[in-house]
């Protein structure tokens, strides 16, 4: 098996005042519920709609297809292509004048997100809790996900977070 290369923070390709109209325009509703469950019983036709949402969204995003899409909480800069992966806002070794830890030549991920959030008066969305990455969704389509209703509780605020939240068995 092929070992992933290290990501890097990508400078998405679209500005946030266009992802964010666009991404209303792909909000779930009962044709695109439709759509997912259509396409998810034919696995030749889920290969060919997930090969073409990850050539969208890897040129336009960095998009790594973990399959449980953060982006519209911020700001449209992907958080998976922070090299160590984090969801919830940059690491301690961003330096000041806002570079990676790991590549000082590109910028922090985080700090992309938070302008291009800001822009587009969406900075309180980065005050959301996103839930810890589930791996098994890596490679699947993030689209047909988010139609079908998985990706709710994806960011949930800081109140709706409960500390000791009951065991769920799948
Ligand atoms: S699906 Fe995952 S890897 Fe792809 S853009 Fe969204 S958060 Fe990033």
């Amino acid at each position: 098996m092929a070992i992933e290369p290290t990501p890097k923070p990508y400078r998405p390709r679209i500005p946030a005042r266009l992802a964010y109209p666009l991404h209303a325009v792909l909000a779930t509703n009962r044709v695109y519920r439709w759509l997912a469950a259509f396409v998810e019983r034919q696995p030749r036709l889920y290969r060919w709609f997930t090969a073409g949402e990850r050539i969208t969204k890897e040129r336009l995003f960095g998009c790594r297809m973990c399959g449980q899409c953060a982006l519209p909480a911020t700001g449209y800069a992907c958080p998976m292509t922070c090299p160590k992966q984090l969801r919830n806002g940059p690491c301690g070794g961003v330096s000041a004048d806002g570079s990676c830890e790991v590549d000082r030549t590109l910028r922090c991920v985080w700090l992309t997100a938070w302008d291009r959030a800001e822009s587009a008066s969406r900075g309180a969305d980065l005050d959301l809790l996103q839930r810890p990455v589930d791996h098994r969704q890596w490679t699947r389509s993030s689209w047909l996900n988010y139609w079908q209703g998985r990706d709710e509780g994806l960011a949930i605020t800081f109140s709706d977070a409960d500390p000791y939240p009951p065991m769920r068995v799948r």
